[in-house]
């Protein structure tokens, strides 16, 4: 399959383009367009053949559903069963990084949702994402548009590496504002679970819900036989070639514990910006953003995985482990795959 690309940035100046790209849609094709959090492939979310075809150009197992995306919170309606606890979110939080899980309408095909009886349903803000929404009139089934196993792309480049002659089109719109995928939970009259921490925190949804639990996979290895709450939550994703260890410990410390390291070449480091003239030498050094910098770190910490994943020489990666609050919760939860929870307390 010949990919075309191409490049939108303002909806309102590539309205023929947008158009071309909800014809492909309608027709049952798959098109990657940007969100704010990362790029997505997306297909017409009433078909069970275009979850199919998204499932096969991924490399994705079918059994880990797809986020409908859709153009306002009413529209929900159509594809799920709605209740005050999401309107009151939706007042706050949509358009924005943050994903639903709600008992699923027939609309909705089971090889979207994987089987599963609910179905996540996110509004992105992107500008071009809502415009190819209300261009196509309906849903957009969308997971993030990497290769599966892949770190979640950042930029039309990492999808065209990824994707490229496996869907029709990919819409470049520029580098994705937050950089790590959408907060998703789940409801439960007025108290939500945190399934997976993104950059709506859970403290922000705190504000609104009665309770905000965090789901043990979050955090945690899952056990043997246990069934995650999100399907996701089982795979290892985001994992770079080279293998990743994340230290813990006072600040002083691992900056001393990384200077030990730089004398090795096939080591890279995910350092501080602060810590880059403390670590000249053989090492290659991924600078992540300023230490209490949490919302750069959260944009380029997937860039960086696929910088070392392309780099010949790097075959063991270190990184800071993140702290728990805040978005740091969701750069901890992306860095814990990543390494398998490999941590060294130092
Ligand atoms: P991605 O967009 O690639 O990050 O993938 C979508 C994520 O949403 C996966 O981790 C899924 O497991 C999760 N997800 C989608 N639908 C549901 C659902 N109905 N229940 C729980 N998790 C879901
Ligand atoms: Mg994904």
């Amino acid at each position: 399959m010949k990919t075309e690309v191409l490049q939108i940035n303002s909806p309102t100046e590539c309205a023929a383009a947008l158009a071309r790209a909800a014809a492909v849609l309608k027709k049952g094709g798959l098109v990657v367009f940007p969100t704010e959090t990362v790029y997505g492939i997306g297909g017409i979310a009433t078909s069970a053949e275009a979850a199919h075809a998204i499932y096969e150009a991924k490399g994705r197992p079918s059994d880990n559903p797809l986020i409908v995306h859709i153009a306002n919170p009413r529209e929900a309606e159509q594809y799920a069963v709605t209740n005050d606890t999401y309107y009151r979110l939706a007042a706050q939080f949509m358009p924005g990084p943050l994903t639903i899980i709600l008992p699923k309408r027939n609309t909705v095909p089971d090889a979207v949702t994987g089987g599963l009886p609910t179905v996540a349903l996110r509004v992105p803000a992107h500008p071009v994402a809502a415009a190819l929404i209300r261009a196509v009139g309906e849903g957009i089934a969308a997971p993030s548009a990497n290769l599966s196993g892949r770190p979640s792309p950042t930029t039309a480049a990492h999808v065209i590496g990824d994707l490229s002659g496996r869907v029709d089109m990919i819409i470049d719109g520029g580098e994705c504002e937050v950089g790590l995928e959408s907060t998703i939970i789940s409801l439960d009259g007025d108290v939500a679970t945190l399934l997976r921490p993104g950059a709506i925190t859970a403290d922000a949804l705190a504000c609104v819900c009665a309770e905000v639990k965090i789901a043990s996979a979050v955090t945690e290895l899952p056990g043997e036989n246990e069934r995650p709450l999100s399907p996701g939550m089982k795979y290892r994703h985001y994992a770079p070639r080279a293998a990743l260890t994340l230290l813990n410990g006072a600040e002083t410390e691992v900056t001393t514990y990384l200077k030990s390291l730089v004398g090795n070449k096939a080591v890279g480091i995910l350092c501080y910006d602060e810590e880059i003239p403390l670590l000249q030498g053989a090492a290659t050094l991924f600078p992540i953003g300023s230490r209490t910098d949490l919302e750069t770190q959260a944009k380029r910490l997937f860039s960086l995985l696929r910088e070392a994943d392309n780099h010949p020489d790097c075959t063991m990666l270190f990184a800071h482990l993140p702290p728990r609050e805040g978005l740091g919760l969701a750069l901890y939860n992306r860095l814990i795959r990543a390494a398998a929870h490999t941590i060294q307390n130092v």
